[in-house]
């Protein structure tokens, strides 16, 4: 049983059946990109429905209608990249307040964070949110925000979302969940007590690496007014041709997750029992420590994994040597690509830092597409097979 009251099944739907054009007198089933900055007022007094694109467009609003049905929100803004959807929800917190953060994020969430917002005289405290009753003891008088990644990236490790939350809701702050990692198809934050949902929508919501995007759902809508106010007031709206990008590839959301999903969770399979891995990282595999957590809240283990080779040089030596993985940062692609969080992705956070949070130099993170799993494999293991014997040979 679902504990949302929309099982997966309404979601693959809700995804291609929408209202396309609202209002269009031509009724496209495609929305038309409104490729305009500014729009014709009825009188020198009174304003239409739309007036300027960095307060509103009509494709942006079909984008916006459609991620808040899907993340069960009451509105959605869309933002030119993850990090301007993060940088936004956090302009809710004033000076004097505090932001209280899950110790393990993304690289460029830890910048953020803790580059950014003490400029605007916002305090910021990480705590481990993995373990709720260290977490309660992090809380502040002037916590406002609390935020966190669940399975964070690129470790997966579980946050309970809603232990979280009814711990945030009895200090008077707001949750934040940063979704990327899941997307709406596997996991809905709102429904499980946050109040409001983050996405970088350039990785699995666009899905085709050639959008940047960000998003922000929220459960109440005096937190929406307010977001809607700063996005106005500081210009970080999505533009319309990307809106229709994003809007595009939602579409096919859960079908290129079912995909990449059944294809991750044989490759964990398989490279469990590979001599030159050490470990893997993977929530779809039942030893996962936080295996039954995850299925609780989550419909899915989704399609990234991290494995470790034991030696920075023999991971970097797979990450140089696969073919079919493209050598990036980024994840969620319908194309698999391959990366070395330590030197990419999370170069940002310090070596100290990544050392304190157990992130280890060698792990090798891979993000699935839509490829043959044989021909994955078979890549995977060439390289693995080249970068053990390259090393031993060398050292
Ligand atoms: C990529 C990413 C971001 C940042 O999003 P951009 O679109 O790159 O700005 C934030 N959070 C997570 C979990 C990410 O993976």
């Amino acid at each position: 049983m679902s504990i949302h009251d929309r099982t997966s099944g309404d979601l693959a739907t809700a995804l291609v059946r929408f209202d396309a054009a609202p209002g269009d007198p031509y009724r496209p089933t495609a929305t038309p990109i409104y490729q305009t900055a500014t729009f014709e007022q009825p009188t020198a007094t009174a304003f239409g429905q739309y007036d300027y694109t960095r307060t509103a467009n009509p494709t942006r609003d079909v984008l916006n209608e459609q991620l808040a049905a899907l993340e069960g929100g009451v509105r959605a803004l869309t933002y030119t990249s993850g990090m301007a959807a993060l940088n936004a929800v956090c302009e809710l917190v004033e000076a004097g307040g505090h932001v209280l953060a899950g110790d393990d994020l993304y690289g460029g969430t830890w910048r953020l964070l803790s580059r950014v917002l003490p400029r605007r005289g916002v305090s910021v405290s990480y705590a481990d949110a993995t373990d709720p009753e260290r977490f309660a003891a992090a809380f502040r008088p002037e916590t406002r925000l609390v935020l966190l990644e669940t399975p964070t990236n690129p470790l997966q490790r579980i946050v309970d979302v809603r232990a979280i939350a009814a711990l945030t809701r009895a200090h008077g702050a707001l949750l934040a969940v940063d979704n990327t990692v899941m997307s709406p198809y596997l996991q809905r934050p709102l429904d499980l007590g946050a109040d409001v949902v983050i996405h970088s929508a350039t990785k699995a919501l666009c899905g085709h690496g050639d959008v940047m995007a960000g998003a922000a759902v929220v459960r109440d809508p005096a937190v929406g007014d307010e977001l809607a106010f700063l996005q106005n007031a500081t210009g970080n709206g999505l533009a319309p041709f990307d809106c229709y990008l994003l809007l595009r590839g939602t579409r096919t959301l859960a079908a290129r997750i079912d995909r990449a999903q059944r294809t991750t969770h044989a490759l964990a399979d398989w490279l469990v029992s590979h001599p030159a891995v050490t470990a893997v990282h993977y929530v779809g595999r039942p030893e996962h420590p936080g295996y039954t957590l995850h299925h609780g809240q989550a419909d899915g283990a989704g399609a990234l994994l991290a494995f470790e080779t034991g030696a920075v040089g023999v991971s970097a030596a797979v990450v140089e040597q696969t073919r079919l993985f493209t050598t990036a940062v980024s994840f969620g692609s319908v194309a698999a690509s391959i990366s070395l969080p330590c030197a990419m992705s999370h170069a940002s956070i310090p070596a100290e830092v990544r050392a304190e949070r157990a992130l280890p130099e060698d792990l090798v993170r891979v993000s699935v597409g839509l490829e043959a799993l044989e021909d994955l494999i078979a890549d995977l293991d060439r390289a693995l097979n080249a970068a053990a014997g390259t090393v031993r040979a060398a050292g």
